[in-house]
């Protein structure tokens, strides 16, 4: 194990989404030596996607991976190391907290957490070929680019209802598939989907591939097949978009048993700050947001942590 004062740092940040990046922005400007854990996805969820058309700044939009090439830049000015590599294990049971990145061990005044969240996947090869280019995890980031198209969602729960619901606004027409003939939502989220004429179902049935073309580069979705789970039929149905919609889960393993989580393994702040159970622990970004899950709400809960970690380094007197 190597410990030295070289692997000590005022502020320690494990991920390197938006909110990851916008903490170290902000404790780099306040002269904090500070250093970013990239992870295995270095600049985050966004890194994904395609086009981004709601974070502000950006009136014509940006790409996710130029958006977040551009935050690690600007954190970069402001003398932030990052790294890419993984934190293995964490322990906040002293002080300085000690944070392990497979043999290495360094040490911290204080630590934000910003590990985000991962959509749960289908994990068929065509789901991966197609993300971004008609496959997506998230309606309300990529809804609008489907304008009078038909669409798919999986799931049978009640963001699954919630984004089947949302995307009517869009679509022309939106097919829930679901691998059972009852849902998981709530009567009432079921109830207006059912109400809603431009929704129609598939039961018992799970996407078995996603169809497209490819020319070089450009890849668009055309359609899915289907098989349905009790005939093992396969159909082909038509369509330029498909939303996965079967559950989010926050990247907080190793964190379990060491710091306060809700039941789903969400990072539990106190509420209206960054602070977690552990004086000197803020957390930021999706791991601690079941509810918005956006790249400006975890840049701005990024920002609260880095504040929140300044003053409290302030108060014990760094
Ligand atoms: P993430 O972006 O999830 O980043 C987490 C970081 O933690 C990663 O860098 C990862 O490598 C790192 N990490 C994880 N574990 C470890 C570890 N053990 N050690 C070190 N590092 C670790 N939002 C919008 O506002 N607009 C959009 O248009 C939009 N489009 C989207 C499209 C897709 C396909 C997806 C999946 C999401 C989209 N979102 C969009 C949501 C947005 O990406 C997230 O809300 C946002 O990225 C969350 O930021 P975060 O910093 O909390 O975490
Ligand atoms: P969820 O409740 O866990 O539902 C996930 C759905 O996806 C289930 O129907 C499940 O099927 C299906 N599924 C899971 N893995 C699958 C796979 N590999 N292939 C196909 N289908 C799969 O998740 P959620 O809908 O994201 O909701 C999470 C929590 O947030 C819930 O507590 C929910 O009530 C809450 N929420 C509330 C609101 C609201 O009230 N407005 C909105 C959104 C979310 P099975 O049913 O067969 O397991």
């Amino acid at each position: 194990m190597t410990n030295s004062n070289e692997n000590h740092y005022n502020v320690i940040i494990i991920g390197s989404g938006p909110a990851g990046l916008t903490a170290a922005v902000y404790n780099g400007r306040a002269n904090l030596r500070t250093i970013v854990f990239e992870g295995n996805q270095p600049g985050g969820q966004l890194t994904i996607t395609t086009e981004v058309e709601n974070y502000p700044g950006f009136p014509t939009g940006i790409l996710g991976p130029e958006l977040m090439d551009n935050m690690r830049k600007q954190v970069h000015r402001f003398g932030v190391t990052t790294v890419f590599q993984d934190v293995t294990d964490v322990d906040f049971t002293a002080r300085p907290f000690r944070i392990a990145s497979g043999d290495v061990q360094y040490t911290a005044d204080a630590v934000i957490i910003a590990t985000g969240a991962s959509a749960k996947l289908l994990n068929l090869p065509t789901e991966k070929k197609f993300m971004g280019y008609g496959v997506s995890a998230c309606a309300t980031c990529d809804g609008f680019f489907f304008k009078n198209q038909e669409i798919l969602v999986v799931g049978g729960g009640d963001t699954a209802m919630e984004e089947a619901n949302y995307l009517t606004r869009f679509a022309s027409k939106v097919t829930v598939i679901h691998r059972r003939d009852s849902f998981r939502a709530s009567k009432i989220m079921v109830d207006r989907v059912k109400s809603n004429s431009k929704i129609s179902f598939l039961f018992d049935s799970a996407v078995e591939e996603v169809l497209g073309l490819e020319d070089g580069m450009k890849r668009s979705m055309t359609g899915a097949k289907i098989r349905n789970l009790k005939t093992n039929q396969i159909t082909e149905v038509t369509a330029t978009g498909l939303f996965i919609a079967i559950g989010h889960e926050p990247n907080t393993q190793i964190f379990k048993g060491k710091i306060d989580l809700d039941e789903k393994g969400y990072l539990l702040t106190q509420p209206g700050t960054s602070r977690t159970n552990i004086p000197g622990v803020f957390a930021a970004g999706d791991v601690a947001d079941a509810v918005y899950r956006q790249a400006i709400t975890a840049a701005g809960t990024g920002c609260m942590a880095a504040i929140d970690a300044e003053r409290f380094l302030e108060s014990e007197g760094h």
